[in-house]
């Protein structure tokens, strides 16, 4: 699954649940969020996001996000 960082914060553009072909974005307090059971892991959005924000949860930094984005993104 991939997931959104805090590089999302204020980021204005949604470039990326555009390109999504399951739309498991979702909103957050102030931020996306990706539902990691919804998530096919594409990849797609990845190089979509200008701010940066959207990781594999592979990427060690990602790790902390995974619960993040599962809280979230099952508040809808
Ligand atoms: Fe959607 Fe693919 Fe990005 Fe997962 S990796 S959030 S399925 S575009």
């Amino acid at each position: 699954t991939y997931i959104v960082n805090d590089n999302c914060i204020a980021c204005k553009y949604t470039d990326c649940v555009e390109v999504c072909p399951v739309d498991c974005f979702y909103e957050g307090e102030n931020m996306l969020v990706i539902h990691p059971d919804e998530c096919i892991d594409c990849g797609v959005c990845e190089p979509e996001c200008p701010a940066d924000a959207i990781r594999p949860d592979t990427d060690p930094e990602a790790e902390k996000w995974v619960e993040f984005n599962r809280k979230y993104s099952e508040a809808w």
